[in-house]
């Protein structure tokens, strides 16, 4: 875990100065910080949260557009013939399941809170089609507050670099709390998807270009042993040759 610590913030620094070296969230190019850039309404964050996933970016941020110019508040989408908002978010994966959640979700707020997405991490996980990193979606990005929201991507990303040894997302959650310093938690998630989209990709790691094979678990022993096998397998086949 203090290795793990140690590591950390030399490996943020580095993503930092490659993906926002303003250091501002709001320059991020990820789906939801690009919405941030245009809104910090914390509905739209969780709404569009929802309609991303398994979804990709593109297709988010054209549906939540089209979605948006014609129904933005709670009690516009909760009014909303499912129909209409099928149609709507069309562009992406899911759109029927997920136009009875937005509206699922969109009443329950309107029930529970009065029109207001709820600030705290219990009171959001409550909501219907929200689980852990929905939830932390909309504290970081549509209210400020320090989380890490863990996909897919920041779950392979932390644990090819030995910062977590976990199974699931929301146990890397769990590990990163620990080992991030709170100072670069609203941070993680942008810099680990682009970070696991341009470079560490899910399949065939662009690992000619990362700054991180010195100590990258992946690379020592999946990618290097890799190619130790293919150099020997070379070296045979040059000997049968000759
Ligand atoms: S060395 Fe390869 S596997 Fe490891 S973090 Fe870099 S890109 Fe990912």
């Amino acid at each position: 875990m203090a290795r793990a610590r140690d590591r950390v913030e030399a490996i943020l620094e580095d993503l930092s100065r490659r993906y926002l070296p303003s250091g501002d969230l709001h320059e991020g190019e990820t789906a939801l910080a690009k919405l941030v850039a245009e809104t910090d309404d914390p509905f739209r964050v969780l709404i569009s949260t929802v309609l991303s996933q398994r979804t990709r970016d593109e297709m988010t941020e054209r549906a939540s557009a089209q979605l948006f110019a014609k129904y933005a508040t709670p009690s516009e989408i909760a009014g909303a013939r499912t129909e209409d908002l099928e149609r709507l978010i069309r562009p992406v994966g899911f759109y029927r399941q997920k136009a009875r959640q937005i509206g699922n979700v969109s009443r329950v707020i309107l029930e529970r809170h009065g029109g207001a997405v709820p600030r705290s991490y219990e009171a959001l996980l409550d909501l219907p089609q929200v689980g852990p990193k929905t939830a932390n979606c909309v504290l970081v990005y549509g209210f400020g507050e320090p989380r890490i929201p863990t996909d897919t991507h920041v779950h392979r990303v932390s644990n090819r670099l030995g910062l977590a040894r976990t199974k699931a997302p929301e146990a890397t959650e769990r590990v990163l709390m620990r080992v991030v310093p709170k100072a670069w938690w609203l941070h993680v998630n942008e810099l680990f998807i682009r970070f696991g989209k341009d470079i560490c990709r899910p399949v065939g790691p662009r690992c000619e270009s990362c700054s991180f094979t010195a100590f990258c678990r992946h690379y020592r022993t999946v990618v290097a042993k890799r190619g130790t096998r293919a150099a020997r397998e070379r070296t045979r086949r040059d000997r049968a040759a000759g």
